[in-house]
């Protein structure tokens, strides 16, 4: 045998798995026929979850259609994503709680009062016929601390309407959202440049 008819052997062997793969591929794909709104959590203790976030809502931008950001917990702070979104000002509404981190305003009260207002906030959005995407970012803090009740909170995601995305960040997501979820992605911190004394910096962490 000539290397030439090895070498079209070995081509026509290939084209032939591909294709049985492609097979298999295109059947699955044609098997999902589901088209529904999801609630998707991006939670664990590596770095992401709110970027991975910006990045859904970047892709729902880019589709034109409307989409809205409710940050819980942080809020003082200014973040890059928050002026790149402004060039998107007829599609993108934006809504900071307004207070600081809990361990920087030491104040409990004031804590769940802004996270009632941020939590009030988010469902009035949700009530927008016209938007495709919520993102509760850092919503699962609001939860840890007890600041918003689990059960209330992931009633009135299961009632939203039908076709709305709706995105949740925060470490330490609670059993009752997990469950009521149908996208779960724990970001690991498998290596974090915060530990080799390296600081938050500009475009990276805000
Ligand atoms: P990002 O906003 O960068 O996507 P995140 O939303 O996954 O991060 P948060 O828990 O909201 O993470 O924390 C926000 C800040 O903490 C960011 O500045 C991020 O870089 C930093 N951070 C995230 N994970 C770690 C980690 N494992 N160790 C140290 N700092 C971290
Ligand atoms: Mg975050």
């Amino acid at each position: 045998m000539t290397e030439q008819s090895d070498h079209s052997d070995a081509n026509a062997a290939w084209a032939a798995k591909m294709a049985r793969r492609k097979a298999v591929q295109d059947a699955e794909v044609a098997s999902k026929t589901i088209e529904k709104g999801l609630l998707m959590v991006h939670t664990g203790p590596g770095k992401g979850k709110t970027t991975a976030a910006m990045g859904l809502a970047l892709r729902m931008l880019g589709r034109e259609r409307p989409v809205a950001v409710v940050q819980f917990i942080k809020g003082a702070w200014s973040t890059g994503e928050r002026f790149a979104f402004q060039r998107f000002d007829d599609l993108l509404t934006w809504h900071s709680m307004g207070e600081g981190f809990t361990w920087e305003t030491q104040d409990r009260a004031r804590d769940i009062a802004a996270c009632r207002r941020a939590w009030d906030e988010a469902l009035a959005q949700m009530a927008r016929p016209d938007l495709s995407m919520l993102i509760l970012d850092e919503l699962c803090i609001a939860l840890r601390y007890d600041y918003l009740s689990a059960d209330e909170v992931v009633a009135a995601l299961q009632a939203r309407r039908a076709d709305l995305h709706v995105v949740v960040t925060g470490r330490n997501a609670p059993p009752a959202l997990l469950e009521a979820a149908d996208l779960i992605t724990e970001m690991q911190a498998t290596r974090h440049p915060f530990k080799a004394g390296v600081k938050a910096q500009e475009g990276i962490e805000f």
